[in-house]
């Protein structure tokens, strides 16, 4: 597909899998009193409540960061709006037809708000567009989770990209959090503790199967241009959701250069709820298992070239 995207992409640092199962497990041991980590063929996540567009998360991994926060804020940038599609973000980080998951804004023309968008689609199969979109309901303080069965998005994106097959996984269960980080900040920097300059992609799914979690949902575009952290919380709308959630998450040790978001998780259910992941607001009650690869390589998918540190937690 011809695209006039512009693409950097750059090579990640790729651990043996047992050490940086090691490496995770001596980092989460920080956050969490109960941590297994361990080397595993991954399971069919097409099956609920993982519900995955592809069996597996393995074969010609990468990360795509698409856009960024500067298309949002202070104010949208029209071009923008609907203005990627994950097949062709696919294509351009050399994945053709790859699944693709994650974390995004979906697109206002499509969905008639902007909104949360939790990426799930295997980008050669027109059948299989699972991703959902969360938005603010009526009330204005609701969620409204509701499927989304296109590739078209907005603004920007932290994607998994993969061939979508079985493979080796690091699969990570977790409970009792006695820390302060959410889980996916715990990996994180277990990873930058580990390996320093080198910098680690990681893309995975991961179950909150009990208790529940921070999130938020952004509503339809501010009338008002947001100048700083404070407006895009007033902005947003958070509640907290129950579990079971599904979660699509990206994460980079180190930012090598790229202006990354270092990590981006989205979630959604079956029961109606989902969102942008902060963390769980039950530290004795949570249980997070979850399945996760590292990524061989980064695109910088149409980078902003006037940039700025709001709205990226
Ligand atoms: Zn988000």
């Amino acid at each position: 597909m011809a695209s006039d995207l512009p693409v950097e992409k750059q090579a990640l640092h790729v651990p043996d899998l047992a050490e940086m199962a090691q490496a995770l497990r001596e980092g989460l041991m920080q956050t969490f009193q109960t941590v297994e980590t361990e080397v595993v063929d991954c399971p069919d996540l097409t099956e609920k409540p993982w519900s995955l567009a592809a069996p597996g998360i393995c074969g010609d991994t990468c990360l795509a960061d698409v856009g960024g926060p500067p298309y949002l804020i202070p104010q949208p940038t029209q071009e923008k709006i609907g203005r990627y599609d994950m097949a062709e973000i696919a294509s351009l980080c050399g994945v053709p037809g790859g699944l693709v998951f994650g974390a995004g804004a979906a697109s206002s023309r499509v969905r008639g708000t902007n909104c949360e968008m939790m990426p799930n689609n295997l980008t050669s199969d027109p059948d299989k567009k699972l991703s959902y979109t969360a938005r603010v309901g009526e009330t204005g303080t609701e969620c409204v989770l509701e499927e989304y069965k296109t590739n078209e998005f907005s603004l920007l994106a932290n994607l998994s990209i993969s061939r979508g097959q079985p493979g080796k996984v690091i699969r990570v269960t977790v409970s009792n959090r006695s820390g302060e980080k959410n889980f996916v900040t715990a990996m994180r920097l277990a990873l930058a503790e580990r390996y320093g300059d080198k910098s680690v992609g990681v893309g995975g799914v991961f179950q909150i199967e009990n208790g529940s979690a921070k999130m938020h949902i952004m509503p339809d575009f501010s009338s008002t241009p947001l100048h700083s952290d404070k407006d895009v919380e007033d902005w947003l709308m958070f509640y907290n959701a129950n579990a079971p959630l599904t979660c699509l998450s990206t994460f980079v040790s180190r930012d090598p250069g790229l202006d990354l978001r270092v990590e981006h998780t989205h979630c959604f259910s079956h029961h109606g709820e989902g969102g942008h992941y902060h963390y769980d607001v039950t530290p004795a009650d949570v249980r997070y298992t979850g399945y996760f690869v590292p990524a061989e390589y980064i695109c910088r998918v149409d980078r902003p070239t006037v940039t700025h540190t709001i709205g990226r937690d």
